[in-house]
């Protein structure tokens, strides 16, 4: 799949649910209210979609959400998708996590294929993270970690960087994935969805701040890493670690845009940052034949935009895409 700014797309994201036992404070409202189940893609149509997918040169498959390892019996999907990796066809199998199934279920998606996962934790501190997520426990999600290194999943965590709650403890998770061997990646806030009562603006906190302060204690080496993602990555020397920076509000990752997105209801958005999208749930559902899914596929990536137009509209303080990151997953 080649879309018409020359870029092979080879990464496709799904968001399996739009549901999450968290509620973390840039990326819902305390209330939400989610999709009728009845909306969503059953596992076999997801099965089925990610596999025209993968025949039409997808090689890395993300699962995400909400929070993928809350819907019900989703090991039965990475077990199905698993097949693609054992047979070759799929490059990676992995998911982006907040880590709370973990314990659970790390020794059984390293069964399934995979080797890595994302795991989302924006500070140490297990007072603020029941804060920050409204109802997680750091703790649990300790035990996740450990059980993942333990079944030998390499693990990246996933801080998004956030103005007077976790800033002053940048360096220290720094440290900590370093001890630990995980490697990190720093996200600024995105404006995306309506989260409440807070503002996005009180949120932000540039990237290029947090950088130069971790500059202070950390020797930051360049690197020519390169994930095809919104990630620039250095190492850091002291821990040998690497560690990245994505930063959507710049355009500069847009040209090397490998990737699509799926949503739980069968919508396939061609940029995190545009609203145009596509119904695969449709052609799916249309014939037991793939013919139609795999026409809309390729009709869909011909659409793909050239970039995104994310802005923090600081006239009227309301998101630039209104829809939730845990609709289009992270
Ligand atoms: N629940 C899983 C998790 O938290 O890792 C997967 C889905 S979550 C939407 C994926 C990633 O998006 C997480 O790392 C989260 O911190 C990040 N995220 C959510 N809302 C965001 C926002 N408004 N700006 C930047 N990152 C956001
Ligand atoms: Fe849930 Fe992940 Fe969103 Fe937090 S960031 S509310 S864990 S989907």
């Amino acid at each position: 799949m080649i879309d018409p700014f020359g870029r092979t797309i080879t990464y496709l994201r799904v968001s399996v649910t739009d549901r999450c036992d968290f509620r973390c404070v840039y990326c819902m409202a305390e209330e939400m209210t989610f999709l009728p189940k009845s909306e969503l893609l059953t596992l076999e149509e997801l099965d089925r979609v990610c596999s025209a997918f993968i025949r039409l040169g997808v090689k890395k498959l993300r699962l995400t959400g909400g929070e993928p390892l809350v819907r019900r019996n989703i090991m039965s999907l990475f077990r199905s998708l698993g097949r693609h990796t054992h047979g070759g066809a799929l490059d990676e199998l992995t998911l982006t996590t907040n880590g709370s199934q973990l314990a659970r279920y790390a020794g059984e998606l390293r069964g399934c294929g995979v080797r890595r996962v994302n795991v989302s934790v924006d500070t140490l501190d297990p007072a603020k993270f029941t804060e920050i997520t409204r109802r997680g426990r750091l703790d649990v999600v300790l035990e996740g970690l450990a059980a993942a290194k333990a079944a030998g999943l390499a693990v990246k965590i996933n801080t998004v960087a956030l103005r007077g709650v976790n800033e002053s403890e940048l360096d220290d998770l720094v440290a900590w994935t370093g001890e630990q061997g995980f490697d990190l990646v720093f996200i600024e806030v995105m404006p995306m969805g309506d989260i409440g009562g807070e503002s996005r603006l009180d949120q932000y906190l540039p990237l290029s701040i947090v950088r130069a302060r971790l500059q202070r204690r950390w020797t930051l080496e360049e690197t020519d890493y390169r994930t095809g993602g919104p990630a620039r990555y250095v190492r850091v020397r002291e821990t040998g670690r690497r560690l990245g920076f994505i930063t959507p509000l710049t355009h500069n990752f847009c040209e090397s845009c490998n990737r699509v997105r799926l949503t739980c209801t069968g919508t396939l958005f061609m940029c995190l940052g545009q609203e145009d999208a596509a119904d695969l749930r449709t052609p799916l559902r249309q014939s037991e034949s793939d013919a139609p899914l795999e026409a809309a596929i390729r009709e869909a990536i011909d659409r793909k935009p050239k970039g995104h137009d994310f802005v923090i509209d600081r006239r009227h303080n309301r998101p630039a895409v209104s829809r939730h990151m845990s609709v289009t997953g992270g």
